[in-house]
């Protein structure tokens, strides 16, 4: 029955798959929070214009990717695609312009109506950070090492390449724009047909075309880099600088765009090709008119958001979980000890589980599918003497131990 079925490009996460989702997410908060970042969690709709007026009348994501709907009251609202528009919105609607620098980091689900495949999903999930208020290149460097710091926990570092470019201040872009116009103006025939309305509606896209026809023209296109006014060339290099001083290495890819007028100076991605056509697994960029451009007080901003579900498929195997100690009844009688000895060890920190049925044979083989480390076994002797068999899962080994004693003799397996 399709209406039992998860709706297609979103998926059930359990066992394994949420332990590595959890991994990512718990290990990237632990490092933000060494970099002074706090959690900001905002709403998973928003109205519909949120999005329309950060991302564009014109970006794939509003055109083609956004779920979106009415209300009952007649509100017109979008699960959000993505976060750095919630943050705005809240940054905004909290008034917190006067709180500046604020350093945000958030993890949730995101909504996108794609064609699902390998790493692209409809419902996926990002973490991300946000540096508001910081206008110098400084910031730049910060947010990108906060990337680069998450990543080599994860251990991912020989598996992704930064890649970095810079587009330039408002007069900068300006005047690109008009370089790029002409360029491909020229060459109007050789593009596609998305690429020659991006022409008229907004040239920089042309540059991130996928189409091979547009990426031939596009390698002969005019640099960014190299029409770059001194001011920003010189926060382009501060930036450069800045990260090869800590050591984190980067390619500059001047093809590297962000098509929306409130981007400015850095863009950057880590990419990796062990993921197929989904090979950017961390996105983000300087976005100093955004916050101006949705209403609220001019404030610089710059941030990343990383695919949860792309990281959390490249991550080598992460350390197994805790192992379990079993309680073990042998029968009716007793179960109750075997309920008491379960939430003591429980409220003195161990990791217990108990078997809630079966015969002695059925609760040892859940012991085993649990990776129990231990077995404390309760039997009628053992009720008489006030003791427990605890056996060692691994060696077979067994001690009789007294049931007040449990606590301190299992202390190595906390
Ligand atoms: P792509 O080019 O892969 O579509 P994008 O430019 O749309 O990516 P961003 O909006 O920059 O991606 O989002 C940041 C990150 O979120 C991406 O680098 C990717 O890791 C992840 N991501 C984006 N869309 C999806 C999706 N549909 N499913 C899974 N992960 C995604
Ligand atoms: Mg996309």
């Amino acid at each position: 029955m399709s209406q039992l079925q998860p709706i297609k490009g979103t998926h059930d996460l359990m066992f394994e798959d949420v332990r590595r989702h959890r991994y990512v997410e718990e290990t990237a908060f632990e490092i933000a929070r060494r970099y002074g970042y706090g959690e900001i969690a905002t709403p998973i709709f928003e109205f519909t214009e949120v999005f329309k007026r950060t991302l564009g009348d014109t970006s794939d994501i509003v055109t083609k990717e956004m779920f979106t709907f009415e209300t009952k009251g007649g509100d017109n609202i979008t699960l959000r695609p993505e976060n750095t528009a919630g943050v705005a919105r809240a940054f905004i609607s909290e008034g917190l312009a006067q709180q500046t620098p604020l350093k945000f980091f958030y993890r949730g689900p995101m909504f996108r109506y794609e064609r699902p495949q390998k790493g692209r999903q409809r419902q996926f999930h990002q973490i991300g950070a946000e540096l508001l208020g910081v206008p110098t290149p400084q910031a730049d460097i910060e947010v990108i090492a906060l990337g680069a710091h998450i990543l080599k926990e994860l251990k991912l570092t020989g598996a992704v390449t930064l890649e970095l470019n810079s587009l330039g201040d408002i007069e900068s872009r300006v005047a690109y724009r008009d370089v790029l116009v002409t360029f491909f103006t020229e060459r109007t025939h050789k593009l596609s047909a998305d690429s020659r309305e991006r022409l008229a509606r907004n040239p920089l896209r042309i540059l991130d075309s996928k189409d091979p026809g547009d990426k031939a023209v596009v390698a002969e296109a005019p640099r960014f880099t190299d029409h770059l006014n001194t001011a920003s060339r010189d926060f382009f290099k501060t930036v450069q600088d800045g990260l090869a001083a800590l050591d984190i290495p980067f390619k500059v890819v001047p093809a590297l765009v962000r098509g929306l007028d409130y981007y400015g100076h850095t863009a950057f991605e880590f990419t990796t090709d062990a993921l197929g056509a989904q090979g950017t697994v961390l996105a983000g960029g300087r976005y100093d008119g955004l916050i101006k451009q949705m209403g609220g007080p001019p404030t610089p901003g710059i941030g990343w958001a990383a695919g949860v579900e792309r990281l959390a498929m490249l991550l080598p195997e992460i350390a197994p979980e805790k192992r379990p100690i079993a309680v073990i009844p042998i029968g009716e009688e007793e179960i109750k000890v075997a309920q008491d000895i379960t939430s003591k060890l429980r409220h003195a920190g161990f990791t217990v589980d108990i078997a809630f049925s079966g015969n002695m044979g059925k609760r040892m083989a859940r012991a085993n599918k649990i990776k129990a480390a231990l077995a404390v076994i309760l039997g009628s002797d053992e009720l008489r003497d006030g003791v427990a068999t605890v056996r060692n899962l691994d060696t077979g080994d067994q001690v009789k131990v007294p049931q007040a004693d449990l606590a301190r003799h299992l202390a190595g397996f906390k």
